[in-house]
């Protein structure tokens, strides 16, 4: 088993640190970013708004750091 390491990185689209695994840019496919605009470039795909996008991440900061 591969272990991914814990690396910090800039995320290109919003300059934020981040830590471990990036997620791929849709708008391009090649561009790693951060989880949280990742995870905003899903939501914006299917028609979600950017209201909504920062609610849904605001909740799924709660749950990640309660880990
Ligand atoms: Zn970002």
């Amino acid at each position: 088993m591969k272990t991914i390491e814990k690396q910090k990185a800039v995320c290109p689209k919003c300059g934020a640190e981040y830590f471990g695994r990036p997620a791929l840019s849709r708008t391009d496919g090649t561009t790693l970013i951060c989880t949280d605009c990742g995870i905003k470039e899903s939501l914006d795909s299917i028609g979600i708004s950017k209201a909504e996008q920062d609610e849904i991440l605001a909740v799924i900061h709660k749950h990640y750091n309660a880990e």
